[in-house]
């Protein structure tokens, strides 16, 4: 057994308790937390530390087949800009480059205090990785196509993956990318699916301007970018509303869908979606939002409406690190009135709930393993981070 205390516990479920300790078992579940009004110093074979215990966080969007990319991609340049050297980069790049950064990828992950990622991929390249670590994953298959004719044998190849990833004991599902690359046949392939298995659905969502503007009347640069590379868009029809709206009764309504970004969501796109879905998880990725579009999206307004908000650091294309805490500092930075104590549960049960994987993770109840994660270097003062604040794992969830 294993008794870890600090200053303070943040469990996820109810108010941040001070001088408290946590009671495992040989395998990291918890038996007991112990609220102690003395000095802890009494308490025999304690381990107490100077700092914040929190559950592991639960990272739920990266891109780790990018990784080699890290430092490639010329910041601030908007989306359109990124899809394309993206590809460019893809072209050139070798496979014992692309393995390697995958598995340094993995290692800064363990680092960081993550204990399960939701992660995208398009290719086989993260397979041998995900198969030796000990985080687990979950893969999303990612497919895109706006061409209807396509969408079968889209649909197809994106199988024949899915089972190569679970014939490796890898947990996959298939995904759709974005708002705009998917055409209405393949949103239909891929939610029938999604039923089926009762998968969640992980989308790119209102990452760009002009991908609302694609939806309200068929311009701007994304719009341009496309036309550019000789795509038919001709049976594109738009909407007259954002991107959100426009697709959102293409998805599940009773699968739960991680929508990722938002950086140019609305309230009005907030609304529509909660009228048609209650199983909406809003992933925001601060650091690759500001180094792709140099704009966040607007957090306050996400906070005040209630919603269940996760983290996500993207990918090392769009994102100098793979940290849930540097994203946690952005936040911190630009809307400093959300309670610290907020985000802790951004980063640890939402997501764990969006993975359905909140029996095990994502808060300190009894019966649990959700990996312990010590918060150093904290401003008790004020109850937030500092810059220089870190995190590590104390305890791996099992
Ligand atoms: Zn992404």
């Amino acid at each position: 057994m294993r008794r870890i205390g600090a200053n303070y516990i943040i469990t996820n479920t109810g108010k941040a308790i001070r001088n408290a300790y946590l009671e495992l078992n040989d395998n990291g579940v918890i038996i007991n937390l112990i609220e102690h009004n003395g000095e802890l110093e009494e308490v025999s074979g304690l381990e107490f530390y100077n700092g914040v215990l929190v559950p592991g966080f639960v990272n739920t969007h990266t891109h780790l087949e990018l990784s080699y990319m890290k430092d490639k991609l010329k910041p601030k340049k908007g989306l359109p800009y990124f899809i394309s050297s993206l590809r460019e980069i893809r072209e050139q790049a070798k496979q014992d480059e692309i393995q390697t950064a995958i598995s340094l990828a993995d290692e800064e992950l363990k680092r960081e205090a993550v204990v399960l990622v939701a992660d995208i991929s398009n290719t086989k390249d993260t397979i041998e990785t995900k198969k030796s670590s000990s985080l687990p994953y979950k893969t999303f298959i990612e497919i895109f196509g706006i061409d209807k004719y396509q969408a079968q044998s889209v649909f197809e190849n994106a199988k024949e993956l899915m089972t190569e990833f679970r014939e490796n004991n890898l947990d996959s599902s298939i995904t759709p990318h974005a708002t705009y690359s998917v055409s209405e046949k393949l949103f239909s392939l891929i939610t029938e699916l999604s039923y089926q298995e009762n998968a969640t659905l992980c989308i790119h969502n209102q990452e760009t301007e002009s991908e609302n503007l694609m939806f309200i009347n068929k311009t701007g640069e994304l719009f341009d970018f496309f036309s550019s590379l000789g795509l038919n868009l001709d049976s594109f029809y738009p909407t007259g509303y954002n991107s959100l709206p426009s697709v959102i009764v293409q998805l599940p309504k009773c699968s739960k869908l991680n929508l990722v970004h938002n950086t140019f969501t609305t309230q009005e796109d907030i609304n529509k979606v909660n009228a048609y879905s209650k199983h909406a998880y809003w992933t925001i990725c601060p650091n690759a939002n500001l180094y792709i579009e140099d704009k966040l999206p607007d957090i306050n307004m996400l906070y005040q409406n209630n919603l269940k908000i996760c983290i996500g650091t993207d990918s090392l294309a769009s994102n100098t690190r793979l940290s849930i805490i540097e994203e946690l500092k952005t936040i911190q930075k630009y809307f400093p009135d959300i309670p610290f104590i907020d985000l802790i549960k951004w980063s640890s049960y939402n997501g764990a709930e969006a993975l359905d994987t909140l029996d095990y993770l994502g808060s300190f109840e009894k019966g649990k393993s959700p990996g312990v994660a010590l918060i150093e270097n904290f401003d008790f003062e004020n109850f937030k981070l500092k810059d220089d604040s870190t995190v590590r794992l104390l305890q791996t969830s099992s």
